[in-house]
């Protein structure tokens, strides 16, 4: 493949030269990081920044021995990546996935700095990851590994510090064992904020109404927001989506209710496809029974290929990142790519769909839905309220909103596409609020 020669990849280049820090042009980090510098250059803010951004403030490595049920020893390798702090507390997601790599987790912390900034929420950037297969353990396993990561992690979080949440192979249940154990840590007279350590709980612990869904709900108040101006009209869209975890199965539910046809699927267990529409709900429980989507029986088992070159109005990458590459892309056939995953589209694959006239929705705006709940998560604990669904989905309704105006502006200012649009107006406030800060000393 050609070498980027784009002045956003040089500055990444200089930059990383400057750092004796190892790059290389697929790697996730150095591409996040030089569409981020791309947006930073159109901007024309100061080098300063643009050295700031360019590496976490902190990068935690932990090795816990943890004890298995057979009573043999194995140790886990977690990562706790701290992007920066600059408009309030860390915060990001703890994901559990066997290929997770430090680099991988550096972006998605830069990413949850961008995203923060977007949406104007008072938090930076973090991103945190255990090198476990969830499903290769027992629940007593999973529950062990969770109270030695937390403990391990000590003061390197807490509720005015680094604050976790759900991500990819973790759920409500994982952040009760977080907090509780960062609960037990905690002195007595902090023990009922304490629990703010941690967003994504289940409810009767702490957690917010409209939390598991909010991700897919953000994305729909972004896509409402959009379409009409696409002249598209949801209830009479097609899509196709990857994953159907969290993200994936709450934005095929919410999107059900639109009127919207989900025409193919694909997860770590196959893809499948029918023409007549696949119901979101009644895959959501198939998949709660099995594991995947592989062996639904309303839908016909299709290749990989097959699925990526379905013809849908939307494609939805709802997994992991980089699912969206230049041959997949070549094959792709929708109008509109919608990033309901972190960084699911190369570079490469970014500049062919752009060529090809396809409107590429970028996940630092589709997905802030789930950061936007935690927020309000944090805030309910902070104040020892509850907030009914409605006004929880009403107040995302309105950060969802301004966010999609920051950006069109943006887009309209620097003519310049929506994902360096999404960047720009992040990286802006962020210069703003160093600039009335200042760096200290
Ligand atoms: P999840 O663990 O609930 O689901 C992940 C899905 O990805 C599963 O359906 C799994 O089968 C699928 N998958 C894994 N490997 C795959 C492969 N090789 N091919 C096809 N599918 C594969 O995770 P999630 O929380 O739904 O997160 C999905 C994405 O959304 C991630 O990029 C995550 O960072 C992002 N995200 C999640 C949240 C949240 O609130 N959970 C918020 C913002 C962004």
């Amino acid at each position: 493949m050609e070498p980027c020669t784009t002045p956003a990849c040089q500055s990444a280049r200089d930059i990383f030269q400057e750092l004796e820090e190892y790059y290389d042009e697929h790697n996730l980090y150095f591409q996040t990081i030089s569409s981020v510098l791309e947006a930073a250059n159109k901007l024309g803010v100061d080098r300063r920044l643009k050295l700031i951004l360019s590496q976490p403030k902190n990068e935690i490595m932990f090795h816990l021995p943890v004890q298995m049920d057979d009573g043999s020893w194995q140790l886990f390798k977690g990562y706790r990546v701290q992007h920066n702090n600059v408009l309030g507390p860390y915060k990001g997601g703890i994901r559990y996935h066997p290929e997770v790599k430090l680099d991988e987790v550096k972006s998605l912390s830069l990413l949850m700095t961008m995203k923060c900034a977007l949406a104007r929420l008072p938090f930076g950037g973090a991103k945190g990851a255990l090198k476990v297969d969830p499903r290769a353990v027992s629940r007593s396993e999973l529950q062990r590994l969770t109270r030695r990561l937390t403990a391990a992690l000590g003061n390197n979080i807490g509720p005015d510090y680094d604050i976790p949440a759900p991500d990819v192979g973790t759920n409500a249940q994982i952040m009760a064992w977080m907090a509780d154990t960062y609960i037990n840590f905690a002195e007595s007279s902090k023990k009922v904020t304490a629990r703010g350590v941690a967003t994504g709980k289940p409810i009767e612990f702490g957690g917010s109404e409209g939390r598991e869904k909010a991700t897919g709900q953000g994305l729909i108040y972004v896509l409402d927001e959009l379409l009409p101006r696409m002249q598209m009209d949801i209830s009479q869209l097609t899509y196709s989506l990857i994953g159907y975890g969290n993200v994936g199965s709450w934005t095929a539910r919410l999107l059900q209710a639109k009127g919207t046809m989900l025409k193919a699927v694909m997860d770590h267990t196959g893809a499948i496809y029918n023409a007549e529409g696949i119901d979101a709900e009644r895959l959501a429980a198939h998949v709660a029974k099995t594991g995947g989507v592989a062996n639904y029986t309303a839908a016909s088992a299709i290749s990989s290929e097959d699925f990526y070159s379905t013809q849908v109005d939307l494609f939805i990458p709802a997994a992991l990142e980089q699912m969206v590459d230049l041959k997949h892309a070549e094959h792709m056939n929708c109008k509109v790519l919608v990033e309901a995953a972190n960084a699911p589209t190369t570079p490469h694959a970014e500049r062919y769909l752009l060529e090809k006239g396809v409107i590429i929705l970028p996940a630092i705006l589709c997905n802030a839905g789930g950061v936007t709940v935690s927020y309000f998560e944090w805030k309910q604990n902070r104040q020892s309220e509850t907030w009914d669904e409605v006004v929880v989905d009403e107040r995302l309704r309105e950060v969802m909103q301004r966010s999609v105006q920051r950006v069109l502006k943006m887009a309209d200012r620097l003519q310049c596409s929506l994902r360096v649009a999404c960047f720009a107006a992040a990286i802006e406030h962020i210069d703003k609020v160093y600039k009335c800060r200042g760096v200290f000393p």
